[in-house]
């Protein structure tokens, strides 16, 4: 971040504002971390402030400190709607378009607040009066640990905001294995160790709560893992009665695409999962090396997201978003031979 935002930004917060954060729709650990972790500093230092998230999230997130305070605007739309039209100040944490919101973008649109963007995605769109965007970093948690750095207020780190950083930042890392894991990602871990945060413990809330008929759904999963040799590229099907048959939760597909991606060899890995209110079905892309998935998810399914880490969706059905997908990688051959 440039040294003239961050003093501009200062004085945006020298006075008390109301100010909304907003993650993206369907929050991971990283999106509602960050804005929890950015919530507990600006109401340490007096500000008014909400988190405002576009839907309900995994219950996995939910020991997060301060996560009973996060309102969800398709649950209250109402008070929601007041809360983003008094704002003053809007962050808007790990997302870079409006379209991400869902349904918040038609309120979110049209307030004229200042816009703070705090983010790590490609290609951010131009909405925000203050962008911090940095695509080198590993999670917007640890871009939300930078900017409190920034703004010279390290020391006011608490026990909470820490555990909600270490979280974001381990997920969106993989436990600290994708490419994007630097030294630094490692120093700042430590930091938010030695300020509170309990790695045991926050491993252990994250991954170690499944229920049997989650992993019995990563069975499912796994026995309908599809290998197209040829392309070094795997994919895995979750159809509607699949998800019922598992008494599926919100949360519990998190991560299988990453089985595809531990075979031998495999380069490209991905999964297509019928909704279950909505008739499309959503995909999870995962890359190693230089494949971008964010540039496949961009150009064939109205998605994105990071080189080896995207998302997007198909209005097909599962046959047809199958034999789509098989013919469109058979452009791709050199890339991932
Ligand atoms: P996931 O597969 O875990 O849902 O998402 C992987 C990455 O791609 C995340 O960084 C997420 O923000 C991004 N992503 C997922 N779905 C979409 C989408 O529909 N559009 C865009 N632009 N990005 C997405
Ligand atoms: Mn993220």
């Amino acid at each position: 971040m440039n040294e003239v935002d961050i003093q501009a930004i200062k004085t945006v917060l020298q006075t008390p504002k109301n100010i909304v954060i907003i993650p993206h729709k369907n929050p991971d650990s990283d999106a509602i971390g960050s804005t929890l972790a950015l919530w507990h500093y600006l109401k340490n230092k007096g500000q008014e402030a909400i988190i405002i998230a576009p839907n309900d999230y995994p219950d996995f997130l939910k020991w997060m400190p301060g996560e009973t305070e996060i309102l969800k605007f398709d649950a209250k739309k109402e008070e929601a709607k007041k809360y983003i039209e008094d704002a003053n100040v809007i962050f808007t944490l790990d997302f870079n378009d409006l379209s991400r919101i869902g349904e918040m973008q038609a309120v979110v649109a049209k307030s004229e607040a200042t816009f703070i963007m705090i983010d790590h995605h490609q290609q951010p769109a131009d909405y925000a009066t203050y962008m911090y965007s940095d695509t080198r970093m590993s999670s917007t948690c640890e871009m939300v640990y930078n900017f409190i750095c920034f703004l010279g207020d390290e020391n006011e780190i608490t026990a909470e905001m820490a555990s909600c950083m270490y979280s974001g930042i381990m997920t969106d890392t993989g436990s600290f294995r994708f490419s994007a894991t630097t030294s630094t990602t490692h120093r700042v871990i430590a930091s938010l160790m030695d300020k509170g945060a309990k790695n045991n413990e926050i491993h252990n809330a994250i991954y170690d709560t499944n229920s049997p008929s989650k992993l019995q759904l990563l069975g499912c999963a796994l026995k309908n893992l599809v290998v197209l040799e040829a392309y070094n590229t795997v994919y895995i099907t979750l159809s509607k009665l699949e998800l019922l048959q598992h008494d599926f939760r919100k949360g519990d597909t998190e991560g299988f695409v990453n089985y595809g991606l531990s075979l031998k060899g495999i380069k490209f890995a991905a999964i297509f999962i019928e909704n279950l209110q909505e008739p499309y079905i959503k995909m999870s892309l995962r890359s190693k090396g230089d494949f971008s998935v964010n540039e496949f998810a961009r150009a064939h399914f109205n998605g994105g997201g990071h080189t080896n880490a995207a998302g997007g969706r198909s209005d097909d059905s599962m046959e047809n978003t199958v034999k789509n997908f098989t013919e469109i990688i058979t452009a791709y051959k050199n890339e991932l031979s």
